[in-house]
């Protein structure tokens, strides 16, 4: 591990002028970073830690949530289960209890990839890890790779789980730096990979994320999140799905869908949302025919097109467990 420099920020203040010096990274959990800096994946000259900050909030309002980008997974989860149950299963089915425990909402968003040769020990061709080496995983393993977005620079796909529950309920991101505060759509936070895979998030090195905004509406607490993976816990996502729901007696009036584990960003299912209006929550060849018209434009790669009908059942699956929570009239 490369030697660096450590100092934790009394506030907001200090940690903001820490990060305009290029060579400063930040550290909230630690969660992901120490193992960057174990892995040769982050080498800063110093960090800023910034959990003396006050960002830790879990609030919840009639006009929504306003989750800190210091509070753990842990915590939030319990506080937002009953109205927002797609968030709170998000948190839960990510990582461990020992992790979550650490693990903050802002650092989770943050997290990179899990493309096994962006984490190999041994340095191969990445260009998210070493900018023009090339793509080991285009044409090597790819069965936990995108279907969607992805280009021949990076086919990685994002692992957190919560943004993409995140996404499927127009959550914001709040981020603060030298030129103010800005709100960001959690669909717009990511980049896809285009020619330059390593600029992951639209969030600058010099600005911090403070919190995450999450409307409330009559479609949160009939929502889900299925998460599939290759082993029951301690897991990334093959395929999830986040899905929230307001429905007429059982006619569905308004559907929020995203995917995980299939993109570099939670993936909305526009036209599948566009597509349920209307359809009743009884009508499984309607629902299937509704699925299916997002994934038109799926690209599946050598080695995952399996990921297509899995990603299908799996919304079919969260829509159903979504639609018997609460018959909610919108
Ligand atoms: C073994 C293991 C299994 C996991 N399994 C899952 C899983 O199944 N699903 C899932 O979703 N996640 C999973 N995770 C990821 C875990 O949730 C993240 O590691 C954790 O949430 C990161 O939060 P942190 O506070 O520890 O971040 P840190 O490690 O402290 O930081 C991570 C990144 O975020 C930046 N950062 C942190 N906070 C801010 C901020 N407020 N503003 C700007 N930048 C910031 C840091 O600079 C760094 O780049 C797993 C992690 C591990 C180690
Ligand atoms: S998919 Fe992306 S992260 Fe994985 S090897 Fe290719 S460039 Fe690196």
């Amino acid at each position: 591990m490369k030697a660096f420099a450590y100092a934790k920020a009394p506030d907001l203040a200090a940690a903001l002028a820490a990060i305009e010096d290029p060579g400063t990274s930040v550290i909230a959990g630690g969660t992901e970073m120490v193992n960057w800096l174990k892995e040769g994946i982050a080498t800063p000259e110093r960090l800023v830690d910034i959990n003396g900050l006050p960002l830790d909030g879990i609030d919840a309002r009639p006009e929504g949530l306003r989750l800190g980008a210091l509070a753990r997974m842990s915590d939030a989860a319990p506080v937002v289960a009953a109205e927002y149950p797609v968030l709170a299963e998000s948190l839960l089915c990510a990582a461990s209890p020992q992790l979550r425990n650490m693990a903050s909402l802002g650092g989770n968003l943050l997290q990179r990839t899990r493309c096994p040769y962006f984490r190999a020990e041994v340095l191969l061709p990445c260009n998210k890890r070493a900018p023009g080496s090339g793509c080991a995983a285009r044409h090597g393993e790819t069965r936990t790779q995108a279907i969607f977005g992805w280009s021949d620079a990076c086919v990685a796909t994002h692992p957190s789980d919560f943004a993409v529950a995140l996404a499927a309920l127009d959550a914001t991101v709040i981020i603060v730096g030298p030129r103010g505060e800005r709100t960001v759509p959690v669909t717009g936070f990511y980049r896809l990979p285009g020619d330059d895979p390593t600029v992951e998030t639209v969030l600058a090195p010099d600005e911090l994320v403070t919190a995450i905004d999450v409307p409330a509406g009559p479609h949160t607490r009939a929502s889900h999140y299925l998460k599939v993976r290759e082993r029951a816990s301690y897991e990334f996502a093959m395929v999830a799905v986040a899905a929230a729901l307001a429905h007429d007696g059982g006619v569905v009036t308004d559907a929020r869908l995203a995917l995980g584990g299939v993109a570099a960003r939670p993936w909305r299912l526009d036209r599948t949302e566009a597509a349920l209006r209307g359809v009743s929550l009884d009508d499984t060849e309607a629902l299937r025919a509704a699925v299916a018209a997002s994934f038109a434009e799926a690209r599946p790669l050598a080695g995952n097109a399996f990921k297509v009908k899995l990603a299908q059942r799996a919304t079919l699956r969260a829509l159903t467990t979504a639609g018997s929570r609460g018959m909610v009239a919108s």
